[in-house]
């Protein structure tokens, strides 16, 4: 075995892997690389988000094959994202690059989890896009979750405030992709999650919200696409972590 690879929720400390998944409370500050690295001693562990696992992924062996710079985003329960810029997997000072959800596309928008305002999160992920929802008067069918999923389906279905809130999300996704686009010149962006994968109705307010804020000729070449399986995808990333470490390994 050549070494471990690893892909959590964040945040977490990076490269120490020491990690708090917002969805998994009984784990603050659990010390995940630690942990494999003694029931693995003498291999290389490397611990690493999971919105990164994808983005390398999908430049190793998915929709990003022979790009050189390529954003991966993950529209869930968060809306998280990596980086590969110039070919290489790209980290930032902190682990945290390619955090799109926490770009700003709406300065005067709702507060966001992260503490700030306005951000992609704020409007786009699941559960805020489910709040909204709620308050505007949608409900689920009895029995069933107030959740991203029986929303898209609602939307699915015709149901007009279920429509216009998963469009709203879908927007705002696009909105941040023209300006991440805008900001590094990218080939390529990848679009992974429950909504990414609901139809039209999201896809295409994406695509609309990109084309209404991507104005300059390079930022409109950006290529869009849906990440067809993104959690075998996330695998391989991690995969790649250990045996591409030239391209998406990173020193201790
Ligand atoms: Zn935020």
């Amino acid at each position: 075995m050549a070494g471990v690879g690893c892909g959590c929720a964040g945040p977490m400390e990076w490269p120490a892997g020491a990690v708090s998944p917002l969805n998994i409370p009984s784990w603050r500050a659990f010390p995940l690389r630690a942990r494999l690295r003694e029931l693995f001693p003498g291999r290389p562990v490397l611990v690493h988000n999971d919105g990164v696992a994808l983005a390398a992924g999908e430049h190793w062996a998915g929709a990003g094959r022979g790009v050189r710079n390529l954003l991966a985003v993950t529209v869930s329960t968060g809306v998280g994202g990596g980086l590969v810029l110039g070919d290489r997997l790209f980290h930032g000072t902190s682990g945290n690059a390619g955090h799109i959800g926490h770009l700003v596309v709406d300065v005067d928008g709702p507060d966001c989890p992260c503490g700030g305002r306005g951000c992609v999160e704020a409007l786009a992920s699941g559960p805020r896009t489910v709040h909204r929802a709620r308050a505007a008067g949608w409900a689920p069918a009895a029995g069933q979750p107030a959740d991203g999923h029986t929303l898209a389906a609602a939307a699915a279905a015709g149901d007009e405030i279920a429509c216009r809130e998963l469009a709203r999300a879908g927007t705002a996704v696009g909105a941040g992709l023209a300006s991440s686009a805008s900001l590094l010149d990218l080939e390529v962006a990848v679009v992974a999650g429950g909504f990414a994968q609901s139809g039209p109705i999201f896809w295409d307010a994406l695509l609309a919200g990109f084309g209404r804020h991507a104005g300059l000729a390079f930022v409109r070449r950006l290529r869009i696409e849906r990440s067809d399986d993104p959690g075998r995808i996330a695998l391989r990333g991690v995969a790649a972590f250990v045996l591409a470490p030239h391209r998406y390994g990173w020193p201790d």
